[in-house]
């Protein structure tokens, strides 16, 4: 891939055309030779083909900019940051109880104000703080602002019990989860031979509060 990159930026330059052939001619006997430059595509380097340049022959690509100096001894990728670890991913996704750590929304449900849109987490990393759940809007900073007015709507419709949890979790400056959060969390991780013996006690016990009320 160095060899690759030092041959595009200094024999091709940014803006030129190069074919497959000048590839495999000037690299003769190099397995992947076309993988390689597309992996520069990590490295920000910008390499068209066809499919993103009609102007472009089949055989042929467009280095349209020069990415990282990939062959400097001790270039790091300033595209290609190392991810969190499995543990670190978990380890974030389960403090989080798999809630977005912005606006709150609950992994595989659906946001609260857009509801057909499903609620994917990611985990990113955060200066100071390390590694968050994120859901797709909060990372691409298209969560929907919300004013104090709609807040109020809202919240007047809490009970007092739910205030109190509410303010715990603003000074606490993170939702922390509740027993009726926890309680739906392990509902839905429930295997499908257990969820009707759970369903089962739900119902009877909504029910009967209901036969209850209405006698
Ligand atoms: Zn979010």
């Amino acid at each position: 891939m160095k060899k690759a990159a030092l041959w595009l930026a200094d024999f091709v330059g940014e803006g030129e055309v190069f074919t497959k052939d000048e590839l495999r001619e000037t690299f003769p006997g190099v397995s992947q030779i076309d993988r390689r430059v597309r992996d520069l595509r990590d490295h920000g380097w910008i390499i068209n083909t066809r499919s993103e340049d009609l102007d472009l022959e089949l055989d042929e690509q467009r280095l349209v900019r020069i990415g990282g100096n990939v062959w400097v001894a001790g270039y790091r990728s300033p595209i290609k940051v190392n991810g969190p670890s499995p543990k670190q991913r978990q380890e974030a996704l389960t403090s989080s109880n798999h809630r977005c750590m912005a606006c709150g929304a609950a992994a595989g449900e659906p946001f609260f104000d857009e509801v057909l849109t499903i609620a994917k987490l990611t985990v990113v990393g955060s200066p100071g703080i390390g590694w968050i759940a994120c859901c797709q809007r909060c990372k691409k900073g298209e969560s929907l602002p919300s004013s104090k007015a709609e807040f109020l709507a809202d919240y007047s419709l809490l009970t007092i019990s739910e205030k109190r949890v509410f303010a715990e979790w603003i000074h606490a400056d993170v939702r922390e989860s509740t027993p009726l959060d926890r309680a739906w969390d392990q509902f839905r991780r429930l295997t499908e031979e257990e969820r009707p013996g759970a369903l089962y006690i739900v119902e009877a016990e909504v029910q009967g509060r209901r036969g209850r009320y209405s006698a």
